[in-house]
């Protein structure tokens, strides 16, 4: 079958799941506010296109060459614009819930190995979600959100703030271990931080803090840290123990 004709078929299928799935379904407050938002998304991105040439160079869309790959939650909270004002073309982005490394193997490899970036993040935030409902009983939950939950690590005796660095650093060494060789290298730096939107780490809302460089935690290691030396405004965790925030 030749490609256009192919197209044409799966996007007919898919608009008749569509429709199956929504108009059998939605009540017709449902249906204003679902076609709103694709109004909304068709606006947006007919505003987008007059300003693309300008956003975007020809050069740029040739090829992509970032220079981070960068794990961060899902959670529409967290901006990317926190860790680098542009984004396009600079960032290889995998989000999922909770920041993991431990279900996105494939896609993290990719950054690494394919587009040769040499520093990995691990971004975890404030008052994430996720984090919550691992620290909480998620067995009422679908088999593939327990699977990602499963994948986080928590530890219930511990604070939410703890947990949250806890996991990124579970997701760092698992990370760490992954890159072994290009760590030990030196090719590869492994950061694990978290994005304080709520100051609950008490450095100020939208902090990035260090928790994490290629499996060294402690805070006074980490100001001698060589990937940080000589570097401003570099915030670190005031505790040694990050279990006792
Ligand atoms: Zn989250």
């Amino acid at each position: 079958m030749k490609l256009a004709k192919l197209t044409t078929v799966l996007l007919t299928i898919t608009l008749c799941l569509f429709c199956n799935i929504v108009c059998a379904t939605a009540t017709p407050a449902e249906l204003t506010e679902i076609r709103g938002l694709i109004q909304q998304m068709i606006d947006v991105n007919n505003s987008y296109i007059r300003k693309f040439t300008k956003k975007v160079s020809t050069d740029s869309l040739k090829n992509q060459t970032p220079n981070t790959t960068a794990v961060l939650c899902s959670d529409s909270r967290v901006d990317t614009e926190a860790i680098n004002d542009d984004p396009v073309g600079n960032l290889f982005v995998i989000r999922n819930i909770g920041n993991q490394v431990d279900t996105a193997y494939g896609s993290v490899e990719y950054g690494v190995y394919h587009l040769h970036t040499n520093i990995l993040l691990v971004v975890g935030h404030s008052q994430c979600g996720a984090i919550k409902a691992a620290m909480s009983d998620y067995s009422a939950e679908s088999k593939r959100i327990r699977a990602e939950l499963d994948s986080l690590e928590v530890d219930k005796s511990i604070s939410l703030n703890a947990n949250i660095v806890h996991n990124i650093n579970h997701q760092v060494s698992l990370a760490v271990d992954d890159f072994e060789d290009k760590v030990n290298s030196g090719e590869v730096v492994i950061i694990g931080l978290v994005y304080d939107l709520h100051n609950d780490y008490k450095m100020g809302s939208g902090q990035l803090i260090i928790v994490n460089i290629n499996n060294e935690t402690d805070p006074k290691i980490l100001a001698t840290s060589k990937y940080l030396t000589g570097l401003n405004n570099v915030k670190l965790l005031q505790q040694s123990d990050y279990k006792s925030l």
